[in-house]
Protein backbone atom coordinates (compact mmCIF):
# COMPACT_ATOMS: atom_id res chain seq x y z
CA UNK A 1 0.00 0.00 0.00
CA UNK A 2 1.13 3.75 -0.88
CA UNK A 3 1.96 5.59 2.16
CA UNK A 4 2.10 9.58 2.11
CA UNK A 5 5.48 10.87 2.69
CA UNK A 6 3.32 13.87 4.20
CA UNK A 7 4.23 14.08 8.13
CA UNK A 8 2.26 14.91 10.41
CA UNK A 9 4.10 18.56 10.67
CA UNK A 10 4.07 19.07 7.22
CA UNK A 11 -0.10 18.30 7.13
CA UNK A 12 0.18 21.15 10.14
CA UNK A 13 1.82 23.42 8.14
CA UNK A 14 -0.35 23.50 5.16
CA UNK A 15 -3.74 23.55 7.06
CA UNK A 16 -1.85 26.36 9.32
CA UNK A 17 -1.27 28.29 6.33
CA UNK A 18 -5.12 27.81 5.22
CA UNK A 19 -6.43 29.26 8.38
CA UNK A 20 -4.40 31.85 9.65
CA UNK A 21 -5.82 34.98 9.44
CA UNK A 22 -3.78 38.14 7.22
CA UNK A 23 -5.28 41.18 8.15
CA UNK A 24 -5.55 42.81 11.36
CA UNK A 25 -9.54 43.09 10.62
CA UNK A 26 -9.55 39.19 10.87
CA UNK A 27 -7.29 38.51 13.71
CA UNK A 28 -9.98 37.68 16.35
CA UNK A 29 -9.88 39.00 19.96
CA UNK A 30 -6.81 41.01 21.12
CA UNK A 31 -8.63 44.31 21.33
CA UNK A 32 -6.69 46.60 22.93
CA UNK A 33 -3.41 45.06 20.96
CA UNK A 34 -5.13 45.62 17.76
CA UNK A 35 -6.28 49.10 18.39
CA UNK A 36 -2.94 50.10 19.42
CA UNK A 37 -0.94 48.20 16.16
CA UNK A 38 -4.09 49.86 13.68
CA UNK A 39 -2.76 53.46 15.14
CA UNK A 40 0.95 52.75 14.83
CA UNK A 41 0.73 50.80 11.76
CA UNK A 42 -1.29 53.57 9.89
CA UNK A 43 1.24 56.47 11.34
CA UNK A 44 4.60 54.58 10.20
CA UNK A 45 2.74 54.09 6.71
CA UNK A 46 2.14 57.96 6.50
CA UNK A 47 5.34 59.04 7.73
CA UNK A 48 6.62 56.27 5.15
CA UNK A 49 8.83 54.89 7.64
CA UNK A 50 9.70 51.34 8.97
CA UNK A 51 7.34 50.61 12.31
CA UNK A 52 9.19 50.85 15.60
CA UNK A 53 10.79 47.45 16.59
CA UNK A 54 8.33 45.32 18.18
CA UNK A 55 8.17 42.97 21.17
CA UNK A 56 5.09 40.37 21.27
CA UNK A 57 4.58 38.53 24.36
CA UNK A 58 2.99 35.64 25.89
CA UNK A 59 1.85 31.78 26.06
CA UNK A 60 2.62 29.65 22.90
CA UNK A 61 -0.34 29.39 20.85
CA UNK A 62 -1.89 33.00 21.04
CA UNK A 63 -1.00 34.11 18.07
CA UNK A 64 2.38 35.89 17.98
CA UNK A 65 3.50 34.75 14.64
CA UNK A 66 0.45 35.50 13.29
CA UNK A 67 0.55 39.09 14.30
CA UNK A 68 4.11 39.66 13.39
CA UNK A 69 2.72 38.07 9.35
CA UNK A 70 0.02 40.35 9.94
CA UNK A 71 2.43 43.54 10.51
CA UNK A 72 4.28 42.78 7.41
CA UNK A 73 1.32 42.41 5.36
CA UNK A 74 -0.17 45.57 6.59
CA UNK A 75 3.03 47.48 6.09
CA UNK A 76 3.36 46.55 2.55
CA UNK A 77 6.42 45.10 3.28
CA UNK A 78 8.29 41.40 3.01
CA UNK A 79 8.95 39.28 6.23
CA UNK A 80 11.83 37.08 7.37
CA UNK A 81 11.59 34.95 9.46
CA UNK A 82 13.84 32.91 12.26
CA UNK A 83 14.51 32.04 15.45
CA UNK A 84 16.51 32.70 19.10
CA UNK A 85 18.00 28.84 18.83
CA UNK A 86 18.67 28.91 15.56
CA UNK A 87 20.99 31.80 15.00
CA UNK A 88 23.69 29.67 15.99
CA UNK A 89 26.36 32.06 14.70
CA UNK A 90 27.22 35.25 14.24
CA UNK A 91 27.17 35.07 10.65
CA UNK A 92 23.89 33.40 10.31
CA UNK A 93 22.44 37.00 11.88
CA UNK A 94 24.34 38.96 9.58
CA UNK A 95 23.47 37.25 6.43
CA UNK A 96 19.81 37.83 7.25
CA UNK A 97 19.93 41.41 8.63
CA UNK A 98 22.04 42.13 4.97
CA UNK A 99 19.69 40.32 2.69
CA UNK A 100 16.47 43.04 4.08
CA UNK A 101 15.39 45.33 1.79
CA UNK A 102 13.90 48.76 3.07
CA UNK A 103 11.15 48.31 5.73
CA UNK A 104 11.66 44.58 6.20
CA UNK A 105 10.30 43.03 9.10
CA UNK A 106 12.68 40.09 10.71
CA UNK A 107 11.05 38.60 12.75
CA UNK A 108 12.74 36.12 15.46
CA UNK A 109 10.74 33.95 17.59
CA UNK A 110 11.60 33.18 21.09
CA UNK A 111 14.15 35.89 20.95
CA UNK A 112 14.88 35.21 24.65
CA UNK A 113 16.86 32.41 23.86
CA UNK A 114 19.50 34.56 20.95
CA UNK A 115 22.98 33.56 22.63
CA UNK A 116 24.59 36.40 24.35
CA UNK A 117 27.06 37.54 21.29
CA UNK A 118 24.37 37.26 18.94
CA UNK A 119 22.40 39.47 20.42
CA UNK A 120 24.95 42.10 20.81
CA UNK A 121 24.88 42.69 17.33
CA UNK A 122 21.59 43.50 17.12
CA UNK A 123 21.85 46.44 19.67
CA UNK A 124 23.50 48.72 16.79
CA UNK A 125 21.24 47.25 13.94
CA UNK A 126 18.06 47.90 15.73
CA UNK A 127 19.47 51.18 17.26
CA UNK A 128 20.87 52.76 13.86
CA UNK A 129 20.81 49.97 11.29
CA UNK A 130 24.46 49.54 11.38
CA UNK A 131 26.03 45.82 11.06
CA UNK A 132 29.35 45.63 13.16
CA UNK A 133 31.02 42.41 12.78
CA UNK A 134 34.01 40.73 13.80
CA UNK A 135 35.49 38.71 10.29
CA UNK A 136 38.37 36.59 10.39
CA UNK A 137 40.55 35.13 13.09
CA UNK A 138 44.06 35.66 15.09
CA UNK A 139 45.96 38.26 14.06
CA UNK A 140 44.11 39.03 10.88
CA UNK A 141 40.84 39.61 11.99
CA UNK A 142 38.87 43.10 11.62
CA UNK A 143 35.88 44.52 12.23
CA UNK A 144 34.18 45.53 9.97
CA UNK A 145 30.84 47.64 9.73
CA UNK A 146 28.37 47.90 7.56
CA UNK A 147 24.69 50.40 6.58
CA UNK A 148 21.66 48.63 6.62
CA UNK A 149 18.36 49.41 5.55
CA UNK A 150 15.75 50.34 7.76
CA UNK A 151 13.72 47.82 9.33
CA UNK A 152 11.61 46.63 12.01
CA UNK A 153 12.89 43.57 13.97
CA UNK A 154 9.33 41.55 15.66
CA UNK A 155 10.40 39.85 18.74
CA UNK A 156 8.37 37.35 20.24
CA UNK A 157 8.40 35.52 23.40
CA UNK A 158 6.87 33.98 25.84
CA UNK A 159 7.89 35.48 28.86
CA UNK A 160 8.97 39.34 28.55
CA UNK A 161 10.89 38.95 32.24
CA UNK A 162 13.20 36.38 29.89
CA UNK A 163 15.00 39.32 28.27
CA UNK A 164 18.03 41.01 28.59
CA UNK A 165 17.04 44.85 29.80
CA UNK A 166 19.27 45.99 26.72
CA UNK A 167 17.36 44.27 24.21
CA UNK A 168 13.90 44.65 25.95
CA UNK A 169 14.69 48.45 25.87
CA UNK A 170 15.09 48.77 22.35
CA UNK A 171 11.70 47.89 21.38
CA UNK A 172 9.40 50.90 20.87
CA UNK A 173 6.47 48.61 20.92
CA UNK A 174 5.44 45.98 23.57
CA UNK A 175 2.46 44.38 23.87
CA UNK A 176 1.40 41.44 25.25
CA UNK A 177 -1.22 38.56 24.60
CA UNK A 178 -4.00 37.73 26.38
CA UNK A 179 -6.23 34.34 26.70
CA UNK A 180 -8.84 34.32 24.52
CA UNK A 181 -12.60 34.18 25.61
CA UNK A 182 -14.64 31.40 24.95
CA UNK A 183 -16.47 33.46 22.40
CA UNK A 184 -13.65 34.48 20.65
CA UNK A 185 -11.90 30.73 20.06
CA UNK A 186 -15.85 29.71 19.16
CA UNK A 187 -15.56 32.88 15.98
CA UNK A 188 -11.98 31.34 15.48
CA UNK A 189 -13.05 27.40 15.05
CA UNK A 190 -16.08 28.70 12.96
CA UNK A 191 -13.92 30.69 10.79
CA UNK A 192 -11.48 27.86 10.75
CA UNK A 193 -14.35 25.25 9.94
CA UNK A 194 -15.48 27.47 6.89
CA UNK A 195 -12.58 27.68 5.53
CA UNK A 196 -11.55 23.80 5.91
CA UNK A 197 -15.22 23.10 5.03
CA UNK A 198 -15.96 21.11 7.97
CA UNK A 199 -19.54 21.67 8.88
CA UNK A 200 -19.79 22.96 12.89
CA UNK A 201 -23.13 24.12 14.37
CA UNK A 202 -22.64 27.08 17.33
CA UNK A 203 -23.04 24.71 20.29
CA UNK A 204 -20.15 22.51 18.75
CA UNK A 205 -18.11 25.08 18.18
CA UNK A 206 -18.68 26.26 21.39
CA UNK A 207 -17.74 23.27 23.44
CA UNK A 208 -14.73 23.07 21.33
CA UNK A 209 -13.80 26.93 22.34
CA UNK A 210 -14.15 26.35 25.91
CA UNK A 211 -12.15 23.86 25.99
CA UNK A 212 -9.07 25.33 24.01
CA UNK A 213 -7.15 25.96 27.17
CA UNK A 214 -7.66 30.22 25.98
CA UNK A 215 -5.73 29.40 23.05
CA UNK A 216 -6.36 29.46 19.18
CA UNK A 217 -3.72 26.70 18.31
CA UNK A 218 -5.56 24.35 20.41
CA UNK A 219 -9.01 25.53 19.27
CA UNK A 220 -7.48 24.80 15.71
CA UNK A 221 -6.38 20.98 16.48
CA UNK A 222 -8.99 20.57 18.48
CA UNK A 223 -11.56 21.38 15.67
CA UNK A 224 -9.29 19.03 13.30
CA UNK A 225 -9.84 15.98 15.99
CA UNK A 226 -13.41 16.58 16.26
CA UNK A 227 -14.04 16.31 12.78
CA UNK A 228 -12.40 12.84 12.66
CA UNK A 229 -14.20 11.73 15.20
CA UNK A 230 -17.44 13.65 13.39
CA UNK A 231 -16.69 11.40 9.88
CA UNK A 232 -16.09 8.02 11.56
CA UNK A 233 -18.55 7.97 14.30
CA UNK A 234 -21.13 10.22 13.27
CA UNK A 235 -22.42 12.17 9.50
CA UNK A 236 -19.17 13.91 9.65
CA UNK A 237 -21.44 17.59 11.13
CA UNK A 238 -20.29 18.64 14.92
CA UNK A 239 -22.62 19.12 17.43
CA UNK A 240 -22.22 19.59 20.74
CA UNK A 241 -22.64 15.90 21.69
CA UNK A 242 -20.01 14.98 19.24
CA UNK A 243 -17.37 17.74 20.35
CA UNK A 244 -18.04 16.37 23.47
CA UNK A 245 -17.52 12.49 22.81
CA UNK A 246 -14.57 13.31 20.94
CA UNK A 247 -12.70 15.51 23.45
CA UNK A 248 -13.19 13.23 26.17
CA UNK A 249 -11.69 10.79 24.32
CA UNK A 250 -9.20 12.91 23.98
CA UNK A 251 -8.85 13.34 27.42
CA UNK A 252 -9.83 16.92 27.54
CA UNK A 253 -11.84 17.73 30.29
CA UNK A 254 -14.77 19.78 31.13
CA UNK A 255 -12.70 22.79 32.18
CA UNK A 256 -10.41 22.29 28.98
CA UNK A 257 -7.05 20.74 31.10
CA UNK A 258 -4.68 17.95 29.55
CA UNK A 259 -3.51 15.89 31.25
CA UNK A 260 -0.50 17.41 31.86
CA UNK A 261 -2.21 20.53 33.65
CA UNK A 262 -4.04 17.70 35.93
CA UNK A 263 -0.96 16.01 36.85
CA UNK A 264 0.64 19.12 38.07
CA UNK A 265 -2.90 20.05 40.35
CA UNK A 266 -2.62 16.30 40.99
CA UNK A 267 0.85 16.62 41.94
CA UNK A 268 0.44 19.70 44.01
CA UNK A 269 -2.20 18.12 45.89
CA UNK A 270 -1.15 14.84 46.43
CA UNK A 271 2.28 15.17 47.19
CA UNK A 272 2.88 18.78 48.40
CA UNK A 273 -0.39 18.90 50.63
CA UNK A 274 -1.66 21.57 48.17
CA UNK A 275 1.30 23.65 48.21
CA UNK A 276 3.39 25.47 48.26
CA UNK A 277 5.92 23.80 46.46
CA UNK A 278 8.69 24.90 44.15
CA UNK A 279 8.72 24.82 40.43
CA UNK A 280 11.75 22.58 40.19
CA UNK A 281 10.45 20.36 43.07
CA UNK A 282 7.01 19.99 41.20
CA UNK A 283 9.03 19.75 37.53
CA UNK A 284 11.14 16.88 39.21
CA UNK A 285 8.40 15.00 40.09
CA UNK A 286 6.66 15.05 37.20
CA UNK A 287 9.54 14.57 35.20
CA UNK A 288 9.07 17.36 33.14
CA UNK A 289 11.07 20.64 32.05
CA UNK A 290 10.45 23.30 34.41
CA UNK A 291 9.96 25.71 30.91
CA UNK A 292 7.29 23.67 30.01
CA UNK A 293 5.47 23.88 33.17
CA UNK A 294 6.36 27.89 33.35
CA UNK A 295 5.24 28.45 29.68
CA UNK A 296 3.02 26.07 29.06
CA UNK A 297 0.81 24.97 31.68
CA UNK A 298 0.86 27.59 34.80
CA UNK A 299 0.00 30.76 33.21
CA UNK A 300 -3.51 29.24 31.64
CA UNK A 301 -4.07 27.29 35.44
CA UNK A 302 -3.32 30.94 36.98
CA UNK A 303 -5.51 32.74 34.47
CA UNK A 304 -8.54 30.34 35.64
CA UNK A 305 -7.83 30.49 39.26
CA UNK A 306 -6.51 26.83 39.66
CA UNK A 307 -3.12 27.91 40.91
CA UNK A 308 -1.14 30.90 42.80
CA UNK A 309 1.88 32.11 42.97
CA UNK A 310 3.42 33.14 46.16
CA UNK A 311 6.83 33.88 47.41
CA UNK A 312 6.96 30.33 48.89
CA UNK A 313 5.82 28.27 45.98
CA UNK A 314 3.32 27.19 43.87
CA UNK A 315 -0.16 26.47 46.06
CA UNK A 316 -3.28 24.98 44.35
CA UNK A 317 -6.64 27.08 45.71
CA UNK A 318 -10.00 25.58 46.14
CA UNK A 319 -11.21 25.71 42.95
CA UNK A 320 -8.60 22.62 42.21
CA UNK A 321 -9.79 20.10 44.98
CA UNK A 322 -13.72 21.09 43.63
CA UNK A 323 -12.56 20.06 40.37
CA UNK A 324 -10.87 16.64 41.09
CA UNK A 325 -14.31 16.22 43.46
CA UNK A 326 -12.01 16.33 46.65
CA UNK A 327 -12.79 17.62 50.03
CA UNK A 328 -11.06 21.13 50.02
CA UNK A 329 -9.20 21.09 53.26
CA UNK A 330 -10.23 23.62 55.79
CA UNK A 331 -6.84 23.51 57.84
CA UNK A 332 -3.19 23.69 58.10
CA UNK A 333 -3.95 26.04 54.52
CA UNK A 334 -2.39 29.92 54.43
P1 LIG B 1 2.36 31.79 18.58
O1 LIG B 1 3.33 32.35 17.57
O2 LIG B 1 1.98 32.78 19.63
O3 LIG B 1 2.80 30.49 19.18
P2 LIG B 1 0.63 31.48 16.26
O4 LIG B 1 0.67 32.86 15.73
O5 LIG B 1 1.44 30.45 15.57
O6 LIG B 1 0.97 31.49 17.82
O7 LIG B 1 -0.92 31.05 16.29
C1 LIG B 1 -1.32 29.72 16.34
C2 LIG B 1 -2.53 29.51 15.44
O8 LIG B 1 -3.67 30.13 16.00
C3 LIG B 1 -2.36 30.10 14.05
O9 LIG B 1 -2.37 29.04 13.15
C4 LIG B 1 -3.56 30.95 13.78
O10 LIG B 1 -4.32 30.38 12.75
C5 LIG B 1 -4.37 30.91 15.04
N1 LIG B 1 -4.55 32.26 15.59
C6 LIG B 1 -3.74 32.88 16.45
N2 LIG B 1 -4.21 34.09 16.80
C7 LIG B 1 -5.37 34.23 16.13
C8 LIG B 1 -6.35 35.29 16.08
N3 LIG B 1 -6.21 36.41 16.82
N4 LIG B 1 -7.42 35.11 15.29
C9 LIG B 1 -7.56 33.97 14.57
N5 LIG B 1 -6.69 32.95 14.58
C10 LIG B 1 -5.60 33.07 15.35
Amino acid sequence: RFVSPVTESTREVHYDRAIRPATLKDYVGQVAVREKMEIFIGAARNRNEPLDHTLIFGPPGLGKTTLANIIANEMGVNIKTTSGPVLERAGDLAAMLTNLEEGDVLFIDEIHRLAANIEEILYPAMEDYQLDIMIGEGPSARSIKLDLPPFTLVGATTRAGLLTSPLRDRFGIVERLEFYTIGELATIVARSATKLGIEVDDLGATEIARRSRGTPRIANRLLRRVRDFAEMKYDGKVSLEVADGALNLLHVDKAGFDPLDRKVLLILIERFGGGPAGIENIAAALSEERDTLEDVVEPYLIQQGYLVRTPRGRMVTDLAYLHFELPVPTLGRS
